[in-house]
């Protein structure tokens, strides 16, 4: 069933504000009034945004920013693809580590991680469930300043 992203990407920034708050962190959605429309699975897709955003909270020191943003992009000159991306002003992730982030169970720098929880999960199931709905995930990162999630799902064509 169709959903609309715009609308539930407000309703997910909403949720997650307050524990943003909580950590000092002020979050942001870029105002995006356009409807856009996705078939994929409501519940499934919220989870992934849920990881990223959880993530986002856990690995920025106090006093950081999250900002949410959404729109649509041609990729290789005709495919559309519908981006939510998820920035933080956080602690970053070095570049040597990109390549396994996606991997079950890697968390970078053990000994860090281990103090604020998590399993290492959260990132390949996202990974995983966006594939197969035919995107990808993509991530680009600075030591110290902060990291970018980009999650490219194609756009639904309406006219098929
Ligand atoms: P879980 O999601 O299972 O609770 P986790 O957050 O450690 O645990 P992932 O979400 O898969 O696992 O993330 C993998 C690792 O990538 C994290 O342990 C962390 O080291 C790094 N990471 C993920 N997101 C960020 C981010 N926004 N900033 C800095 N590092 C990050
Ligand atoms: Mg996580």
């Amino acid at each position: 069933k169709p959903i609309d992203l715009t609308t539930k990407l407000k309703q997910i920034v909403n949720d997650v504000e307050m524990e943003a708050e909580e950590n000092g962190l002020r979050i942001s959605l870029s105002s995006y009034s356009k409807p856009v429309i996705t078939k994929v699975d409501a519940r499934r897709i919220t989870q992934v945004f849920i990881n990223l955003l959880s993530n986002a909270i856990r690995y920025t020191p106090k006093g950081g920013m999250i900002t949410v943003d959404i729109k649509e992009e041609v990729v290789d000159q005709h495919k559309v693809y519908t981006c939510v991306s998820v920035s933080d002003t956080g602690i970053g992730i070095p570049k040597e580590e990109l390549p396994h982030l996606f991997d079950r169970f890697y968390r970078v720098e053990k000994a860090r991680s281990r103090h604020t929880g998590g399993t290492g999960i959260g990132l390949s199931i996202a990974h995983q469930f966006v594939k197969a709905h035919g995107g990808f995930i993509d991530v680009v990162s600075q030591p110290d300043e902060g990291t970018t999630f980009t999650v490219y799902l194609p756009s639904e064509d309406l006219s098929e």
